[in-house]
């Protein structure tokens, strides 16, 4: 799907994956200019396939156009995208608990321009491959390494929209954490490099004396879908959760720690490397009580193993 400097996208077409053609100078390559969307497609046992609040992917994806100066596809065309590229793609959802099909929207300044300014033209784009896992372990716990020399986002940055750019300022600290033995990367505000904010490509949670917290969006972190689905869904099930600001000394004393993301779904944190110090939560190698039950209840709904009585589910056939 195309569009030129009035805003208005052309409908769009399905063409077989490949590559795509861009000009030098477009707007993408040289400033950044590009957003991303997440997304999971599953299959129920039914064979009919749910996507899971498509809408929201929509409207965050026009608040990061927004934000870098682009027009972007109404919810109702974005939603519309997705759905057909989904179905003419569909023998490639693996069957329910196979994995899922992952969805990739992308929205690029595809004009050429020379010199700082929006592109004269953008284009708009959904590709899709079937995925497993994220972490090569599944529901196990997975261990943090916390970085203090690097940050994945300063206030007034671009750190609460889900820009290409965001993902460049991550690739080596992550590359170190790899390195040396840890899934993933915990990221500390930029300016007093002490409270928590999130991991490479989700959100964090934490668990003390059975209350829920996770970080307050204060604009430098990306407002999850799964975030706000489980701070819901944890709501529901009576846990009293708390958005507010968390330090690394409290992450640290929590009785259990979680990430929340597409890709990730609802991951347990095993341990977490501050400096020279590594905490480890509960039992090394099993999912914290609430991580359990709240993956339980998550995934139920997104899956369609249970009515979908809040209608976050969207059925395509
Ligand atoms: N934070 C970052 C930096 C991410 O890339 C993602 C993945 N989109 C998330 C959090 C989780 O967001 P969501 O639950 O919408 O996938």
């Amino acid at each position: 799907m195309r569009c030129s400097s009035d805003g208005v996208f052309t409908k769009g077409e399905l063409v077989p994956y490949g590559p795509i053609e861009l000009n030098p100078a477009a707007a993408v390559l040289n400033y950044g200019q590009g957003l991303l969307e997440g997304l999971r497609a599953h299959r129920k046992e039914d064979g009919s396939i749910l996507l899971f609040r498509p809408h929201e992917n929509a409207l965050r994806m026009r608040i990061g156009a927004d934000r870098l100066c682009m027009p972007a596809p109404s919810v109702e065309q974005f939603v519309e995208a997705v759905k057909l590229t989904v179905l003419a793609n569909k023998r490639w959802v693996p069957p329910t608990g196979k994995g899922s099909l992952y969805i990739r929207p992308q929205l690029i300044g595809s004009g050429a321009i020379l010199g700082v300014a929006p592109a004269p033209q953008y284009t708009f784009i959904v590709f899709v491959c079937p995925v497993g896992h994220y972490f090569k372990d599944g529901l196990s716990p997975i261990s943090l390494l916390t970085e203090e020399e690097y940050h994945r986002a300063a206030p007034g940055g671009t750190g609460d929209i889900k820009t290409i750019g965001n993902y460049a300022s991550v690739v080596s600290a992550q590359r170190r954490a790899k390195e040396k033995g840890h899934s993933d990367v915990l990221y500390l505000d930029s300016v007093h490099n002490k409270f928590v904010e999130e991991v490479s490509s989700c959100n964090i949670f934490m668990v003390k004396d059975n209350v829920i917290s996770t970080p307050l969006l204060t604009g430098t972190i990306l407002p999850g879908i799964t975030r706000k689905s489980v701070i819901g869904i944890a709501q529901s099930l009576g846990f009293q959760v708390e958005e507010c600001n968390i330090t690394i000394d409290e992450l640290l004393g929590a009785d259990e720690v979680f990430c929340t993301g597409t890709a990730v779904v609802l991951s347990p944190v095993g341990s977490i490397t501050y400096r020279e110090r590594k905490v480890e939560y509960g039992k090394s190698q099993e999912a914290g009580v609430v991580s359990q039950q709240l993956y339980a209840a998550f995934t139920a709904i997104q899956k369609g193993l249970v009515e979908d009585s809040i209608g976050w589910t969207l059925q395509l056939n």
